[in-house]
């Protein structure tokens, strides 16, 4: 199996560098749906990763990934605690390295405990409608050998047909659910920011 060695600080930079550039599309997508505090909570909790990164110098994937749940999880609305335990799997699961078997196993205890925190399966309109797309094709990838690139190159289309399904949905979970039909035609904002995370990755 060929394993390539992934930059997991440069991965999560990226991802900051699309909050800051694409953040005011969540918020209104949470405005449309929710309380539209979205991207000011995602935003907050990209300010403290930063710091982290800066404070911390992690030096491994683990490290990495331990100072961006530690932000996340101290980062306020219903997104802030779910992305915290969702990256605290991938800060448990990964070493100082990442390779495809250990991204799919992360990514697979990641999703079934923010379903389990958060009460929301697939189809609810939720980040959950992401995450575990990405996580069965990061799964797939790693059971066929694929190399760790190709690996996040499909979850992050996995993860983006996974948001892009949820416009179509009625919420059962989180604020969207208290609007009804009027959420029916919004894109979920935790979904596509799981998405734009995978796509971050390979950049
Ligand atoms: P709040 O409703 O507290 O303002 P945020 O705006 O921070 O929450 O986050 C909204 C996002 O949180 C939604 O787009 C959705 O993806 C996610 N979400 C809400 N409730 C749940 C839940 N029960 N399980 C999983 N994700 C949820
Ligand atoms: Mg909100
Ligand atoms: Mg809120």
């Amino acid at each position: 199996m060929k394993e390539t060695i992934v930059d997991t600080r440069a991965w999560i930079e990226r991802f900051a560098a699309v909050i800051d550039e694409r953040g005011a599309e969540l918020t209104e997508l949470d405005r449309r749906a929710g309380d539209g505090d979205y991207g000011t909570n995602l935003r907050s909790a990209l300010a403290k990763v930063r710091a982290n990164l800066a404070a911390d110098d992690p030096r491994t994937a683990g490290e990495v990934f331990t100072a961006v749940s530690n932000a996340f999880l101290h980062t306020g609305g219903t997104s802030g605690p779910l992305f915290g335990m969702w990256f605290r799997e991938f800060a448990k699961g990964l070493g100082d390295e990442v390779s495809a078997g250990s991204l799919a196993r992360a990514a697979g205890e990641a999703e079934a405990t923010v379903r389990r925190l958060g009460g929301a399966e697939v189809g609810h309109k939720t980040m959950v409608d992401a995450m575990v797309p990405a996580a069965e094709a990061l799964a797939a990838a790693a059971e066929r050998g694929a190399d760790v690139e190709t690996a996040l190159k499909e979850a992050a289309a996995a993860a983006d047909a996974g948001a892009r399904s949820t416009e179509a949905l009625l919420a059962k979970r989180g604020r969207a659910s208290y609007v009804g039909e009027h959420a029916r035609g919004v894109t979920d904002p935790g979904a596509l920011t799981v998405a734009w995370f995978f796509e971050a990755a390979t950049k």
